[in-house]
């Protein structure tokens, strides 16, 4: 299937049998995304990193995942290094990246702004996150992580715990793994439930959702669990984070009644919604999870850019 010069907006964007062409490629790359055998089929290649919202993973892993196969990154990292803070608009700013660039991954702190962006530039844009919307690359390596760890992910229960208002990657997240047939179970503070639209986009895609209010309740069901941290700097008002700061946290006291096999991720970064104590369980695989960003983010430059192993 031929994704080359597609956009990366939306998890949408993608039909079943493409998102598993991606995962295929991915597991391919994990050699490569551990330096154990080497490729340079993005030689001469250029990408254009633009990060106008903090991040550590998303930004590396993408650098990592071109310099691993011989791509070479251009980088912003703070918009006040830019003629953004003189006033430039998005569009322009993009119309020059992308005559810098093969590719162009974008971060921002505004909801539709890869959108936008995708419609100013010929050569692919990647949605890396855009405010609270969402974060397709991000639920990529997600699926990726279930397939790897599980076997699959058709049947699986999964309980997806934090913030679902202001949390980009479970938007994306609840879709796909509506697409690949998992089952969902939402359990958040009532005021940061997932939002109507992608409850409705999941139930007409034929998703089977519970929803509850403690972890508790449903623990002891779920083969996946993903964490996801209180999104503090979406808040309109403070005192709504003081209302919600700390409400849950899933420690090794929490984990009692699971499966012995089920898996705890998380996008990270944490904060204390997991407690460290968990790290040293079976239980825990965000870290490789987080690795996991390597190898996908390098299938999906392959693909979008025409690069054969
Ligand atoms: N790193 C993820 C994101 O950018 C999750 C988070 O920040 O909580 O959406």
């Amino acid at each position: 299937m031929n994704l080359k010069n597609m956009d990366v907006v939306s998890i949408r964007d993608f039909n079943r049998e493409q998102i598993e062409e991606i995962l295929d490629l991915s597991r391919k790359m994990v050699p490569y995304a551990r330096g154990e055998k080497v490729s340079r089929m993005l030689d001469g290649r250029i990408l254009g990193n633009l990060f106008f919202e903090p991040s550590t993973r998303t930004r590396l892993s993408f650098e990592s995942a071109a310099n691993r196969l011989g791509a070479r990154v251009i980088d912003v990292s703070q918009v006040s290094t830019t003629s953004i803070s003189k006033g430039e608009t998005l569009a322009d700013t993009i119309r020059m990246v992308e005559a810098y660039s093969d590719v162009i991954v974008l971060r921002h702190p505004h909801e539709g702004a890869a959108r936008l962006a995708a419609n100013f530039s010929s050569k692919p844009v990647i949605n890396a996150g855009d405010g609270a919307g969402s974060h397709p690359t991000q639920t990529l390596l997600d699926l990726f992580t279930v397939q790897e760890e599980k076997g699959s992910i058709d049947g699986m229960n999964v309980v997806i715990l934090g913030d679902l208002k202001y949390g980009r990657t479970v938007h994306s997240l609840a879709e796909a793994l509506t697409l690949f047939g998992a089952k969902l179970t939402f359990v958040a503070p009532p005021a940061l439930q997932m939002p109507l639209e992608t409850v409705k986009h999941v139930e007409s895609m034929g998703g089977e959702i519970k929803i509850a209010s403690d972890m508790k309740d449903v623990i002891s069901d779920a083969d996946v669990l993903y964490v996801t941290r209180i999104q503090r700097e979406r808040f309109p008002d403070p005192t709504e984070y003081q209302k919600v700061a700390g409400m849950y946290r899933v420690d090794i006291d929490a984990l009692r009644e699971a499966k012995k096999d089920l898996i705890v991720l998380h996008p990270l970064p944490r904060i204390d919604e997991i407690d460290p104590e968990v790290d040293a369980t079976p239980h825990a695989c965000y870290f490789r999870q987080a690795f996991n960003g390597i190898p996908v983010r390098m299938a999906l430059l392959a693909m979008l850019l025409g690069g054969e192993l």
